[in-house]
């Protein structure tokens, strides 16, 4: 099942290093990065402790529960990505800044 896991991982998706620190230490996340129609979708799997809330309130159902671990040893969610909007509202309620969603800005 691991060798299932990182050909996922591995069609499309990008790491990315995230730094979050909520104690005055910088502390470094390794992130997983979506490329979205409108911009990106991060996951940093050390933070998230599989609460569910996110996959509650997205608006498009995007958000699903992943084969990985993330923290606690619980199951992390990832994105199905073609169908995120990049509205951030899973962003906005994850307590635990999980997630990064990033907005391509328009060209003028
Ligand atoms: S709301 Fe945050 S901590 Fe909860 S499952 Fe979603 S990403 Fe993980
Ligand atoms: S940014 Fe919006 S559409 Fe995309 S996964 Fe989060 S809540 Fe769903």
């Amino acid at each position: 099942m691991e060798n299932e896991n990182l050909t996922k991982r591995g069609a499309g998706d990008k790491k990315e290093t995230g730094k979050k620190s909520d104690t005055g230490q910088h502390a470094v996340f390794e992130g997983i990065r979506f490329q979205t129609p409108r911009g990106s979708w991060t996951i940093f799997p050390e933070l998230c402790k599989g609460c569910g809330l996110c996959i509650e309130k997205c608006p498009t159902n995007v958000i699903g529960w992943s084969s990985e671990l993330g923290a606690y040893g619980s199951n992390r969610v990832e994105v199905k990505a073609d169908g995120c909007i990049t509205c951030r509202i899973c962003a906005w309620h994850c307590p635990d800044a999980a997630i990064s969603v990033a907005r391509q800005e328009k060209e003028r």
